[in-house]
């Protein structure tokens, strides 16, 4: 691992509340070039290399026993036919509490909420 001064994907934290630490910058603003010697992946293919990592290897990964992390359905790079069923099923039944289709997580990932984030820790 290279020292944080050369990632340029790191910065000074701009927030009075880090206390000048090293903080990930906003992937929102950062620009193409200084992205170009990381993989480049999204969506499932993302979520399978999270997993892969977390767990080491494709066999570990297939068994993980962690149905509670929020990756889990989606740990072998794929939306299983039963899980994405189910969300459809469960939105159909009008449960609130049910996860969204994936269209409506799409949307989810637009949302001038996460701005709030950001927004509401002061910056120096
Ligand atoms: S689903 Fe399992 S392997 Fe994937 S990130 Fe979660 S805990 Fe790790």
């Amino acid at each position: 691992m290279r020292h944080p001064s050369e990632n340029p994907l790191i910065e000074i934290s701009p927030f009075v509340s880090d206390g000048g630490q090293l903080i990930g910058r906003d992937p929102r603003d950062i620009p193409a070039e200084d992205y170009m010697d990381r993989p480049f992946l999204i969506g499932l293919e993302a979520i399978r290399a999270k997993c892969l990592d977390c767990a080491f290897d494709p066999k570990e990964v297939r068994k993980c026993v962690q149905t509670d992390c929020p990756l889990w359905p989606l740990r072998m790079g794929r939306v299983p036919k039963g899980y994405r069923n189910a969300a459809v099923r469960a939105k159909t039944l009008g449960n609130p509490s049910a996860a969204t289709t994936l269209a409506e997580q799409f949307e989810a990932e637009q949302n001038p909420d996460d701005e709030a984030e950001n927004d509401a820790e002061r910056a120096i």
